[in-house]
């Protein structure tokens, strides 16, 4: 039995050329215009725990240090996304570091963890 395609937006049966996805155009507008406020709320969301990331280390170091020790559970209980970076260097001593914007951080040990401002 052969499959009817249906209108990817409003899924009404498709009828005519096999490669048809939409009934209409202004379904077709429907569904890109969808497409890309979807599109822009991925990135929205990894842009804000990026930010949240980087607003934690700028809290944690304050004005003055450029470079501290901290405990990976305060990183933790701040809500610190440890997967969202934005960049990831390897110094000259082969330490990996984690850019969040202008900040880096380094897994010191397992409870420790290096924070710099760049
Ligand atoms: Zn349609």
């Amino acid at each position: 039995m052969p499959t009817v395609k249906s209108c990817l937006q409003c899924e009404k049966p498709l009828h005519g050329r096999s490669d048809k996805r939409f009934c209409s155009v202004a379904c077709k507008n429907a569904w890109n215009a969808a497409r890309r406020r979807n599109a822009r709320s991925v990135t929205e969301q990894i842009d804000n725990i990026l930010h949240r990331n980087r607003e934690i280390l700028a809290m944690l170091m304050g004005e003055k240090t450029t470079k501290m020790e901290v405990d990976r559970l305060v990183l933790d209980r701040a809500g610190f996304n440890f997967k969202y970076i934005t960049g990831i260097y390897t110094n000259s001593q082969g330490k990996l570091y984690h850019y969040v914007y202008d900040f880096a951080w380094m897994e010191f040990s397992k409870q420790t963890v290096l924070i710099v401002r760049k």
